[in-house]
């Protein structure tokens, strides 16, 4: 074996990466060539393709692409090298925002500006540099610069994502989508809380309605209260088509200044009480009243149902008239502890009460002696009833003259007395 042969079969086959950024796959430097490398006196390694990307970059041309200055006419060269390495990036399309030399060139000389954050509150700037002014506007310096993120706000950007928070609607179960872009505007210390907003379905039910005027719930107040569009919205989340009843500005603020009240029974003899309370006032105060109903207590209401009206006579002899004893004054007899059943009151008819009413103690002359008499109503009326004669004589001639004609019957039940 000479030393040539040794030398070589010393050498191993090495396999090397494609030059081509982003390809991973490798070519193989052999034996042979490393020898011719060193004999040439070179040092590290070569940088040349896999065999795939040779093959493709001999399909490959150099390429001109029109100059990304919008007024320019220009065009700058795409590689093939170029083409091949974005191609392992799976781009087939040239960079859009190259320049061509000339443009190059003058944009060494166009200033970079600083421009603020696009982000509302932002105090920050980012730097629109002068390739990228030449790019908008040829070097004449009209553009506007675009609405962009400074660096600060930029890194956060990347780590916030869109999110989806409840409409503001209570009942309303849809959600709005707060932008990434929109979190960055809350504030430097980035998003704390969303703010309230409405799903697209509200605002968009919102727009076709308008605060209304609504009664007040209070019964007999003429007043009114703003039933909002928000309110109504509410209201439709819950499913409802009317608004729940309230009172209007004036009634809530004398609501707040009421107490329920404790007021006594309206049944005569009962000692008991019954609530008053502040929405029963305030009905009473929209009709204009301040002092309380005369109501029946708790159990006054309950025991007034075993009486019924009852109907009784009138207690003038010789009136056939009757009377209504009304089921609270029989309430009101047991509440005396005496038992109606057993105690009738001795009442007179409505016509006698009337009669009675219209007449009048009056003095007439005693027949025999000429002294005054005094005739009473009551005996008034019981003689026009037909029961009594009229008187003639006074006290004293009466128990003077003899009276044989008189039963003693009469005697006995005569009231005058
Ligand atoms: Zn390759
Ligand atoms: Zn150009
Ligand atoms: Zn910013
Ligand atoms: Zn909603
Ligand atoms: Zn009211
Ligand atoms: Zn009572
Ligand atoms: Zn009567
Ligand atoms: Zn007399």
């Amino acid at each position: 074996m000479t030393l040539k042969a040794s030398f070589f079969s010393g050498l191993k086959d090495k396999q090397l990466s494609c030059r081509v950024k982003g390809c991973r796959n490798t070519w193989t430097f052999d034996g042979e060539e490393q020898l011719r490398w060193m004999r040439d006196g070179k040092t590290g390694e070569p940088a040349r393709m896999c065999p795939e990307c040779f093959a493709t970059y001999n399909d490959l041309n150099d390429l001109k692409v029109p100059c990304a200055a919008e007024s320019c006419q220009n065009t700058w060269t795409w590689t093939r090298a170029a083409r091949l390495a974005a191609l392992q990036r799976g781009r087939t399309e040239p960079p859009r925002d190259r320049l061509c030399e000339g443009c190059r060139d003058k944009s060494r000389e166009v200033e970079s500006v600083a421009v603020p954050c696009r982000v509302r509150g932002c105090t920050n700037t980012w730097t629109w540099s002068g390739a990228e002014r030449i790019r908008a506007d040829g070097g004449s310096g009209e553009a506007v610069p675009p609405a962009r993120m400074c660096d600060a706000c930029f890194e956060r950007f990347k780590g916030l994502a869109d999110r989806e928070e409840p409409c503001r609607v209570r009942g309303c179960e849809n959600t709005w989508t707060w932008l990434r872009g929109q979190q960055l505007e809350t504030g430097p210390k980035g998003p704390a809380s969303a703010p309230r907003r409405m799903c697209a379905s509200c605002a968009e039910a919102s727009t076709g309605l308008a605060d209304k005027e609504e009664p007040c719930r209070v019964r007999g107040c003429p007043n009114t209260w703003l039933w909002t569009r928000f309110a109504q919205l509410e209201a439709r989340a819950a499913g409802q088509e009317r608004s729940a009843p309230r009172m209007c500005e004036a009634c809530h603020q004398r609501f707040q200044e009421y107490k329920d009240l404790e007021i006594g029974c309206r049944v005569r003899g009962c000692r008991n009480t019954w609530v008053w309370s502040r929405g029963m006032q305030l009905e009473t105060a929209a009709r204009g009243r301040t002092s309380p109903p005369r109501r029946l207590c708790g159990g006054c209401a309950e025991d007034i149902q075993r009486y019924a009206e009852k109907v009784l006579p009138c207690w003038n002899e010789g009136c056939s008239g009757t009377w209504v004893w009304s089921p609270e004054a029989q309430l009101s007899t047991l509440r005396a502890d005496r038992d109606p059943e057993k105690n009738n009151p001795r009442k007179m008819c409505d016509p006698c009460r009337r009669l009675l009413t219209k007449m009048k103690t009056v003095e007439i002359p005693c027949e025999r002696c000429g002294r005054a008499i005094t005739w009473t109503r009551e005996h008034q009326l019981l003689v026009q009833l037909g029961t009594w004669a009229k008187p003639t004589l006074c006290a004293d001639c009466r128990k003077a003259q003899p009276r044989p004609e008189a039963p003693p019957a009469a005697e006995t039940t005569s009231p005058v007395e």
